[in-house]
């Protein structure tokens, strides 16, 4: 009885952390055909097509989730992600998947990574991150893209029993190429919303998490939030706008009604490009722990080479092994 007990805890447990990353993953790859194009009009009903800036392929994701991957593989190998080897995991694997796998890739990561590229290899490489990130917020270039906010869930899964620490983790992790405020205190927020998610099965974790944030920033969030729970998603656009895309991602009671997998596995679906999805209820037939739970894409073999958080078509690559074709 007991053990039957600790097993059906287990999976319980199992769904949930793989919902986060299978949920993400799969808003993502509904995403992709619409990002940078027109709003949907609400008789339309947003279809995994591929297509978008890859252009990519039917149910495969982009590169918002091929970032959170690399963050879910260092959390699966430093139980201190706060460490320097840590941050020198996640660093050198961005640069890498620049070079070898990203199928596209936003501006303002784009010009953080490559300025950072000469410190690969090398132990100052998440240090060069960082610093290339906060030269282009010094000098006034655009910094409080969505990019750090769309990759961040994972980091929840990490610190399922510290809010704070899962705090000070997503900023840094955020401004690791997003030295913007905006961005780290959105992604402290999201991820706190996933975490309590996790845990208690209910959506009020993003306002829970304003107790997270610097107590000079609480009001002014509280008010984005707010308003947020008086109009549909698309009033905040462009939601390229890390906040704009926060105060989506924030909505308690979506004014558009959530797409229905099946009776009493419901997914609340923010109609974004590329929106994590949230994960009060996952299914509950997901066979594997979450590193196996990458969405597969058909693209042509070769298309995104030695990248581990993409696979291509008729791939068999096991969870952490390189890619080889
Ligand atoms: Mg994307």
């Amino acid at each position: 009885m007991t053990m039957s007990l600790a097993r059906d805890a287990g999976r319980f447990w199992s769904d949930r952390t793989a919902g986060v990353l299978l949920g993400a993953a799969c808003g993502d790859a509904l995403g992709v055909p619409y990002e940078f194009s027109r709003r949907l009009a609400d008789t339309e009903t947003p279809e995994m097509i591929g297509g978008g800036l890859g252009p990519y392929a039917p149910g495969e994701y982009s590169d918002d989730t091929q970032m959170a991957v690399c963050l879910a593989q260092a959390a699966l190998e430093h139980t201190d992600m706060g460490s320097g080897p840590a941050r020198q995991q996640v660093a050198e694997a961005w640069l890498r998947w620049r070079r070898e796998g990203a199928s596209d890739i936003g501006a303002q990561t784009s010009s953080v990574l490559s300025a950072a590229e000469h410190a690969g290899g090398t132990i100052l490489v998440a240090a060069t991150m960082f610093e290339a990130s906060w030269k282009r917020y010094q000098a006034g270039a655009p910094s409080a893209g969505n990019g750090s906010l769309m990759r961040t869930a994972p980091l929840a899964l990490a610190y399922l029993d510290d809010p704070e620490g899962l705090a000070d983790i997503a900023a840094m992790y955020s401004a690791l190429t997003h030295a913007d405020p905006l961005a780290g205190e959105a992604c402290v927020l999201w991820c706190e919303g996933v975490r309590h998610a996790v845990m208690h099965g209910d959506f009020t974790g993003v306002q829970a998490g304003l107790r997270l944030l610097e107590e000079d920033r609480r009001a002014q969030w509280q008010a984005w939030l707010d308003e947020a729970e008086t109009k549909p998603p698309h009033a905040f656009s462009p939601n390229g706008f890390v906040v704009s895309a926060c105060r989506q991602l924030g909505q308690r009671s979506p004014a558009h009604p959530s797409p229905r997998t099946a009776p009493g596995r419901e997914v609340s679906l923010p109609i974004t490009s590329g929106s994590p999805l949230r994960p009060r209820y996952v299914p509950e037939t997901t066979p594997t722990p979450w590193p196996r739970s990458r969405a597969r894409c058909s693209a042509p073999a070769g298309a995104h080479p030695q990248f581990p958080g993409t696979t291509t078509g008729q791939c068999t690559v096991g969870p952490g092994t390189a890619h080889a074709s």
